[in-house]
């Protein structure tokens, strides 16, 4: 079972993962929860590159670095694990791509999309959960957190609303894959939904 969360920043991917992974492992199953980019050692040098030196990363060789970063983390990590039969938790997959670099940095959806399928071999997720909230919203909430929302100030809004747009733009397009959430809800009751759509995903 492969099981991944999109969203843009601050809206609870990482807290839902969590939530998600300690719910699957008090039901014995094997969970492995990881995430993107910098789910390997390899992934953790373009994590690097892509979050530290962004400036100087031209938009396409970003795309690339997204997508070197996925390659290896699904050939070395998710791929074992899947054929050990494992459940897999992921914080962001291709999903993020599409959004981040295909329609927050205009590289094309349909580019961004072709070259993590190139990457992965076509692996897809039996669910994407969407955390969908105002950008606003997000960057409000880290702040009231006191967590870290570079991201969010370092991108104009109309990035942030264009990756927002693209995630319920790709959720609408495979609605079976997806399970969109409000997530502006509270965790708890976000947690409950998500539990009840992994349990009927594996058979009640
Ligand atoms: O979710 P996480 O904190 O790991 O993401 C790290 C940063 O990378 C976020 O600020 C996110 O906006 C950015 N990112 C991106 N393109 C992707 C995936 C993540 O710009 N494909
Ligand atoms: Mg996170």
């Amino acid at each position: 079972l492969f099981l991944t969360f999109e969203g843009g920043d601050g809206v609870g991917k990482t807290t839902q993962a969590a939530i998600l992974e300690e719910w699957l492992t008090a039901r014995g199953r094997s969970v492995v929860r990881t995430r993107e980019p910098g789910g390997t050692e390899v992934g953790v040098l373009v994590r690097d590159i892509v979050l530290h030196h962004r400036g100087e990363v031209a938009a396409r060789a970003e795309a690339l670095l997204y997508a070197a970063d996925r390659a290896q983390h699904i050939e070395t990590v998710v791929r074992p694990a899947l054929e050990r039969g494992d459940v897999v938790i992921q914080d962001r997959y291709i999903d993020s791509s599409v959004a981040y670099q295909g329609a927050g940095r205009i590289l094309g959806r349909d580019e961004v999309r072709d070259l993590s399928l190139w990457a992965t071999g076509g692996l897809l997720p039996d669910l994407t959960v969407l955390l969908d909230l105002d950008p606003a919203r997000a960057r409000e909430r880290l702040e009231a957190d006191d967590k870290p929302f570079d991201r969010l100030e370092a991108e104009k809004s109309v990035f942030h609303d264009r990756v927002r747009e693209e995630f319920l733009a790709l959720a609408a397009s495979e609605p079976e894959r997806f399970l969109v959430l409000d997530a502006a809800r509270a965790a708890s009751d976000l947690a409950t939904d998500i539990q009840g759509r992994v349990q009927a995903l594996q058979g009640g």
